[in-house]
């Protein structure tokens, strides 16, 4: 068999190895998301396609993480293919709620409309009925439910009405059943934290803090203009610090929103949290860019790159104030759920949509993203989701997914802002090769060497 290398590696510059003295690269096959540690002299006969002069051990290896393959294989096409194979045989059945419009916060980015509307008892039923149906086409093991904003715990009383019928409806499938919570945290009291965790079935739970206090009431404050930040840190702590935290099995992340107002405060947070001994109590932090809510709240995010440079600074602040966050992405075959044919999305109206971003915004009323209402009957919400298709597009070479060596690992960003003109690339396209950097720092010298990579 004839073979040529990946269109899919990523290789680092040269980089010194003062024990062996000899020059190194880091080479990471986004294909499988394996790395390995090359020589320079290896690097060249790979450049070269000399088969013939690889080491055995070194061709296996290098066929083993698809960084090698068969030279007749159209790359992007198995891409794709993997990707399309995932969804189609994915046994979960993942589907997001969106209980109320109402949110207690004001955030300046946030391109919702909020409103005291909540799920009522018609809308639960067909929701319930419409999650139910799903069943009839494919056979699950898993029933996940997202709670998302507007602000999920605001709507509470339908978390506790909904989920006994959604655990209730999974077991007669033979179904496991979890679900996550996607929240402000203002709410989040410790035994309502508890109440999801061992009555809701809550593994995983999400609250965004945009800095430390100052910042963070800049932005985050109530719809009043009151600020937040003590408030959903004293309920943080009051959650970490019970002593059955970690059996009770549900994670808390961190979500951090930046754009050029507030991304100084990043560090100061981590400092933050640090000092509070948290590392080990924050399943993981993470720093995001303001995205667009048809709203122009994006054009405030720094540009892609100056968020990826800073993006590394943040992660080795983690590493000296002792988090150990990973940072190289795997692979991603499956980009959100608006790939999916099975996952939707309802909101406090009874609407249904295809994507977690468009509920409550303006723009997207009476748009296609609005597949339908279940109000007016299952039987007329849209067959037609105008995301589904992305992965199509990608392989017709519509984005610029279809020839970027990110691919496998990033699944193409996200396809509504493709749509909207808006490029989609996350910060690992342009920090790739520092991450491979930081990589091998860790792997050669430990934690205390991330440090001094960049020095
Ligand atoms: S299309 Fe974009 S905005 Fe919508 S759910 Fe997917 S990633 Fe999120
Ligand atoms: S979104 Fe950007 S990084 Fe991801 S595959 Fe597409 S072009 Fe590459």
């Amino acid at each position: 068999m004839k073979f040529k290398l990946s269109h899919y590696n990523i290789v680092t510059d040269s980089l010194s190895d003062e024990q062996s003295e000899s020059t190194k690269r880091v080479l990471f096959a986004t294909r499988t998301a394996k790395s390995m540690v090359i020589t320079n002299r290896l690097y060249d006969k790979l450049q070269r396609e000399a088969w013939d002069e690889l080491a055995p051990n070194d061709f296996d290896k290098l066929l083993a993480i698809e960084a090698i393959v068969p030279q007749s294989e159209v790359e992007v096409k198995t891409i794709i293919e993997r990707n399309q194979a995932k969804i189609k045989d994915d046994k979960s059945l993942y589907q997001v709620i969106q209980p109320t419009a109402m949110c207690q916060l004001g955030c300046g980015y946030c391109g919702q409309k909020h409103s005291k509307n909540q799920i009522g008892e018609i809308a639960s039923e067909r929701i319930l009925e419409r999650v139910e149906s799903k069943f009839a086409f494919k056979e699950y093991n898993h029933l996940s439910i997202a709670w998302f904003g507007s602000e999920p715990l605001v709507g509470l009383a339908q978390i506790r009405d909904l989920t006994p019928k959604f655990k209730e409806m999974a077991q007669r499938h033979n179904c496991t059943y979890d679900s996550k919570v996607v929240t402000n945290g203002l709410s989040l009291k410790e035994h309502i934290f508890v109440e999801l965790v061992k009555k809701h079935g809550v593994t995983k739970i999400e609250v965004t803090l945009d800095g430390t206090a100052e910042y963070h009431d800049a932005r985050r404050h109530t719809k009043a203009g009151l600020s937040t930040f003590n408030l959903i840190f004293k309920n943080l702590l009051d959650i970490f610090n019970r002593p059955d935290f970690k059996t009770l099995g549900c994670t808390i992340s961190i979500r951090c929103n930046v754009d050029e107002r507030n991304s100084m405060s990043v560090v100061p947070l981590i400092e933050f949290l640090a000092a509070h001994n948290l590392q080990d109590k924050i399943e993981y932090f993470y720093v995001a860019p303001i995205h667009s809510w048809g709203n122009e709240a994006h054009l405030l995010s720094h540009e892609k790159e100056e968020f990826a440079k800073n993006e590394i600074d943040w992660i080795l602040a983690q590493y000296q104030n002792g988090f150990r966050p990973g940072f190289l992405p795997g692979i991603k075959p499956v980009v959100c759920l608006s790939v999916t044919p099975d996952s939707e999305v309802f909101d406090a109206f009874g609407n249904v949509f295809d994507c977690t971003e468009t509920p409550y915004v303006d723009v997207y009323a009476n748009t296609e993203y609005v597949l339908g209402n279940v109000h007016n009957g299952l039987s007329t919400i849209s067959k037609h989701r105008p995301l589904l298709s992305f992965n199509d597009e990608v392989a017709n070479n519509e984005y610029p997914c279809s020839t970027c060596k990110m691919l496998p690992v990033c699944g193409g960003g996200c396809p509504k802002s493709w749509r909207e003109g808006i490029v989609a690339c996350p910060s690992n396209k342009f920090n790739i090769k520092e991450k491979l950097m930081l990589f091998y720092a860790l792997k050669k010298k430990g934690v205390e060497a991330l440090a001094q990579v960049y020095e």
